[in-house]
Formats: structure tokens, sequence, C-alpha cells
């Protein structure tokens, strides 16, 4: 999963302007806000983490 992740962003990167687009399913890749919790010092805090969102991610995504 993470490969896959880093692997888009590489080519999203690469493609430098305009929209980025998947290299898997050619759909437009939309930045989403996901929350997520993250453990600091013992303590649980929710943080915001912004996302590409496509045809191959959004089931992961919104499950
Ligand atoms: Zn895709």
């Amino acid at each position: 999963m993470a490969k896959k992740q880093s692997f888009t962003d590489k080519m999203s990167k690469k493609k430098g302007s305009g929209a980025a687009h998947c290299p898997v399913c050619d759909e437009i890749l939309t930045p989403v806000r996901v929350r997520e919790f993250a453990t600091e010092g013992g303590r649980r805090r929710q943080v915001t983490r912004m996302v590409k969102l496509c045809k191959c991610n959004s089931s992961e995504i919104y499950g």
C-alpha cells in the first residue's frame, strides 16, 4: 500500500504543472483531507492528512 502511494506521488511530481493524473486508472487525482488518529506520547490525537484520491484508492480511504 505504501509502495503504491509513493509511486503515484512520484508520477504526479514528474508531470509538474496542471492536474495530476493517476498512472494506473488515468483519473484526475483529487486532493482530499482525511482524518486519522496519531498516538503522541501516549495520547491519541486527531490529525488531518492530504491524500490524492482516484478510483484506485477511493475504497481504501472511504472504506
Ligand atoms: Zn488510480
